[in-house]
């Protein structure tokens, strides 16, 4: 595992009065990339070959280096570019997806923004479970073995595959016959049913507050809120319901993109709570707790209960429906500030402030 030390030994060689902010090119590339250079920062994107066309029609990229794979971030070529071009990384769901948390903590010799340590517990629902409950949080049940199964669930895979494959199932019988379905759909692989994750199902609307804890000044911040769009479960409704029974619709839950909301307002208080609670719980686990970004994902029923159930300790894809500017964004800052931005701006005040250290791992 790559020691905090060793990324403090990278951040002295490095020249803090041009740090370039890097990450893949993907996700949320745009909103990280457009908010570096609106701070005054260089920019360098890792693309996938066949994808740079994103990156030449928002040309937001000082330098894009194109790779097969993004596995290839690892390579020692890049890396080195990366250090020799002073970047900080800001890490999202595609590092998670595509390189994976293991090579990430072991292989990775660069400053990311970031708490590496808390990689590893978003990626293990076990690890996340507790930590949200210590936060105080309400949680949907979880079933161990689908034989046990009682009332309507949805069932989970391991990694961050934006709900491809999931399937709602009421029995152990209806389990059995889905998972069937979907593996000869192509949704499912075989091995995916090992490692599986059985919840709750919550009825009530889809809620994914973005909040941002800056280390510097040990506040929390709402940055904006959205929902997923997800396909085809946010469409069935379009279908009549005879025509679904007729062909046996099974929904599935692939995000194609987010709306913003804007919530009640009597429900901030317990949101704000939320994310103060959960920036707490992971100093005690993870010392020095989260940095930057970080998205509780939530359904709030019609009695106005909210359950989470995921926590992103970086930022998401939902948050670039504020590029630009989101409502809770505006209450605070005026215009222009967004999760990208806000990123940036902490880098910019820790350089100034000679605290690098404390947003970096
Ligand atoms: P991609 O690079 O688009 O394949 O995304 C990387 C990972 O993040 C995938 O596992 C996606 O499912 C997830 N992801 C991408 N976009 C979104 C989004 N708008 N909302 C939620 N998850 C997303
Ligand atoms: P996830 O990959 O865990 O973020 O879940 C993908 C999608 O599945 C969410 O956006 C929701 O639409 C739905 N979902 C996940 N868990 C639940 C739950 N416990 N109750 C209701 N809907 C859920």
């Amino acid at each position: 595992m790559i020691t905090k030390d060793e990324i403090n030994d990278i951040l002295r060689r490095y020249e803090t009065k041009k740090i370039t902010i890097g990450t893949l090119g993907s996700h949320s590339a745009l909103n990280i990339f457009k908010g570096a250079k609106e701070e005054g920062f260089g920019t360098i994107c890792v693309c996938k070959r066949g994808d740079e066309i994103v990156y030449q029609s928002f040309p937001l990229a000082d330098e894009v280096i194109l790779v097969e794979d993004f596995n290839e971030l690892l390579d020692e070529d890049i890396q080195q570019r990366l250090r020799q071009t002073n970047t900080i990384l800001v890490p999202h769901g595609s590092f998670n997806a595509y390189i994976g948390t293991e090579k990430i903590m072991d292989e990775l010799r660069i400053p990311l923004f970031g708490n590496r340590e808390l990689l590893r517990w978003e990626t293990d629902r076990e690890k996340q479970r507790e930590w949200l409950q210590k936060a105080g949080l309400t949680l949907p049940k979880t079933f161990k073995d689908p034989n046990g199964i009682q009332g309507l669930v949805i069932a989970k895979f391991s990694g961050t595959r934006g709900g491809k494959g999931y399937f709602l199932a009421n029995s152990p019988e209806s389990f059995h016959k889905k998972a069937r379905d979907m593996i000869k759909r192509g949704h499912l692989r075989r091995e995916d049913l090992e490692d599986i994750h059985l919840q709750e199902y919550i009825i009530g609307v889809n809620v994914y507050p973005s909040y941002f804890h800056s280390p510097l000044t040990n506040e929390v911040e709402l940055l904006g809120i959205d929902k997923r769009y997800e396909s085809a479960v946010d469409n069935i409704g379009r279908i009549p319901a005879s025509e679904q029974l007729q062909i046996a619709l099974n929904p599935t839950y692939t995000v194609i993109g987010n709306i913003p909301i804007i919530v009640r307002e009597s429900l901030l208080p317990e949101i704000l709570r939320m994310g103060e609670n959960v920036v707490k719980i992971s100093k005690e686990i993870a010392p020095p707790g989260i940095i930057g970004p970080f998205c509780l994902e939530t359904v709030i029923t019609d009695g106005l209960e909210i359950f989470t159930f995921e926590i992103s300790a970086r930022i998401v894809a939902g948050s670039n429906v504020g590029i630009g500017t989101s409502p809770y964004a505006y209450l605070n800052y005026g215009e222009g500030m967004y999760m990208g931005r806000r990123i940036a701006r902490e880098i910019k005040i820790a350089i100034k402030t000679n605290e690098l250290e404390k947003v970096v791992y």
